[in-house]
């Protein structure tokens, strides 16, 4: 009865909150993507976590599965249409969840991942059509504990991966190369496009914004 009492009143002042606070309301739901989250990581059937016996044609359509069963939750719940404002270049360190890094804002954002957060001339014309498309903010990101950070410190593992070791020694020289683009150079020039750059603790997921000067190593 007590519990049930308390539940009500705990459902009541999350309600008067939510209707008092948009900030409640953001909050809430970002608590609630995560309790999502954290109900699922309770079956490890889903999680792709396999003996080494399963074949990549057993994984595959376990991914087909998945995928049907989200895009089915998905269709009841249609999303509005957002044009982001916003692009971060990410590691693809799957321990980064770029869909929490600001609250569930997911869609918010164009997201392009990388090991080592590295930006070839490829992933320049990405976040350049971003700009075209209308964001004003990129975030360059690195992150705690990286492994190509770490590769690229590690003589053997530079000797076997010479094209990605390649970026990850040029990193700053990139974003500079990016920078210096025309499209990207006025943007900038006039007022129309930020660029930061942050370092994402990898178990929190808190950005540590970095000075224009003061890029990550
Ligand atoms: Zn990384």
């Amino acid at each position: 009865m007590g519990c049930a009492l308390g539940a009500l009143l705990l459902a009541l002042g999350l309600i008067a909150a939510v209707v008092i606070s948009p900030r409640a309301e953001f909050t809430l739901g970002g608590a609630l993507v995560n309790v999502g989250y954290r109900l699922q990581d309770r079956f490890s059937e889903y999680n792709f976590e396999h003996d080494e016996t399963i074949t990549p044609e057993q994984v595959w359509e376990e991914l087909k599965d998945q995928n049907e069963l989200a895009a089915g939750v998905r269709g009841l719940f249609p999303r509005t249409a957002r044009h982001p404002v916003v692009a971060i270049l990410a590691c693809m360190d799957a321990r980064i969840d770029t869909s929490e890094l600001v609250g569930d804002t997911r869609r918010y954002y164009y997201i392009v991942r990388t090991a080592g957060s590295v930006l070839s001339p490829a992933e320049q014309e990405m976040l350049e059509l971003a700009v075209l498309n209308g964001v004003k903010v990129i975030v360059l990101t690195t992150h705690t504990d990286c492994a190509a950070e770490a590769a690229a410190a590690d003589p053997q593992l530079r000797e076997k991966f010479p094209a990605l070791i390649g970026l990850m020694d040029e990193r700053e020289q990139r974003i500079e190369e990016f920078k210096a683009r025309p499209v990207i150079r006025d943007a900038i020039a006039e007022g129309k496009l930020l660029i930061k750059h942050a370092r994402i603790d990898t178990s929190t997921d808190k950005l540590v914004v970095e000075t224009a000067d003061h890029q990550a190593h």
